[in-house]
């Protein structure tokens, strides 16, 4: 009563099942993908699953920025054609992907893989930071652009690191206008990204 749902066999029921988990997949999507399996070749599958064990397998966090990677310096780090003397500080390698993609930057990153959060129990020590320090220090870095989410932990985390960039005597700006506070750097379009840059402003104090 009530579900009208066909009686698939349980091979294909579960993949239905599993592939609706997966974000912005519902069940008639999942169902969908299931039988374009169903009808493609066995080597079609093989390649799609080996995808996803590579994936998990091959990736790893680049040795210089955290970024993700399957080479131990990543794509960004190992383009010479980028601007070496600027550091972009962002949370997670999405945001750097979101940053990429809105074609405004052409520097380096670090990605401190997480924010200073008390409610989580993550301190400056949990985050990739000392890595950014020594960077800063050994490297001939002249600006230091801080792009965490201007949210309560971005903001904390963006404080801490002025703090300690402070002695360094780099240049220490923040992304500005146009994400809206609360909100997170990843799903920002493009445009207001780029003009968030575009327009960081530099901390003085
Ligand atoms: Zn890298």
């Amino acid at each position: 009563m009530g579900e009208n749902r066909m009686a698939y066999p349980k091979l294909i029921e579960q993949l239905i099942t599993k592939f609706s988990k997966l974000p912005g997949i519902g069940r008639r999507s999942a169902e969908r993908i299931a039988f374009w399996l169903l009808d493609h070749s066995q080597e079609e599958a093989n390649i799609l699953a080996k995808s996803i064990i590579d994936l998990k397998e091959g990736l790893m966090f680049c040795r210089i920025c955290n970024n993700l990677s399957d080479t131990e310096i990543c794509l960004v780090c190992s383009d010479t054609t980028r601007d070496e003397k600027i550091i972009c500080v962002v949370e997670n390698p999405k945001d750097l992907l979101a940053i990429e993609k809105s074609g405004s930057y052409k520097g380096h990153y670090h990605v401190l893989l997480g924010t200073i959060s008390p409610a989580d129990g993550c301190g400056p020590e949990d985050l990739k930071i000392s890595q950014l320090m020594n960077r800063v220090s050994a490297e001939n870095i002249e600006e230091v652009v801080i792009a965490t989410d201007p949210d309560n932990e971005g903001e904390m985390t963006a404080l801490y690191l002025v703090e300690q960039l402070r002695p360094l005597g780099v240049k220490i700006s923040r992304i500005s206008v146009g994400i809206p506070m609360g909100s997170s750097l990843e799903y920002a379009d493009m445009s207001t990204l780029g003009m968030s840059l575009a327009m960081r402003r530099e901390i003085r104090e």
